[in-house]
């Protein structure tokens, strides 16, 4: 067994790339066996491109609002005490609401296959379909 302190010890926290739309922050919590643990920290608007994993993704939402959306047309928006399944292989994007930050505990299974960007448009359709915002 293992217990990191909080997060991995000396391994930085990651200001994440190409794969994102906007400034967002990771903060490696566990790598073991096929398994990720990262807090993200997604600033107003930013999200991350479409993508799937190939075991699938869980994600514990922490603090904030934002969304959750599922290519098959399911999804939504999510706040803090949220929890999200994706399946294997689902299509999908994450990330904050467009004046809300949102920061969760993202469980990946094994690897992903980064996408194209969630566009704009994208984005404004799920704040459209979202009752709330
Ligand atoms: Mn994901």
């Amino acid at each position: 067994m293992r217990i990191n302190r909080g997060r991995i010890e000396g391994e930085p926290s990651d200001r994440r790339g190409p794969t994102f739309t906007g400034e967002v922050w990771a903060e490696p919590l566990l790598k073991a066996d096929g398994v990720t643990v990262n807090t993200v920290f997604f600033p107003p608007g930013a999200r991350t491109h479409w993508h799937t994993h190939d075991g699938g993704q869980i994600l514990l939402v922490t603090h904030g609002r934002g969304f959750a959306i599922s290519d098959a047309g399911d999804g939504g928006p999510i706040q803090a005490g949220d929890v999200v399944w994706f399946e294997p292989g689902e299509r999908h994007w994450h990330g904050a609401g467009p004046e809300t930050y949102l920061t969760h505990v993202a469980i990946s299974l094994g690897g992903h296959d980064w996408q194209d960007p969630v566009t704009d448009e994208q984005f404004q359709a799920a704040i459209d379909a979202a009752a709330d915002y």
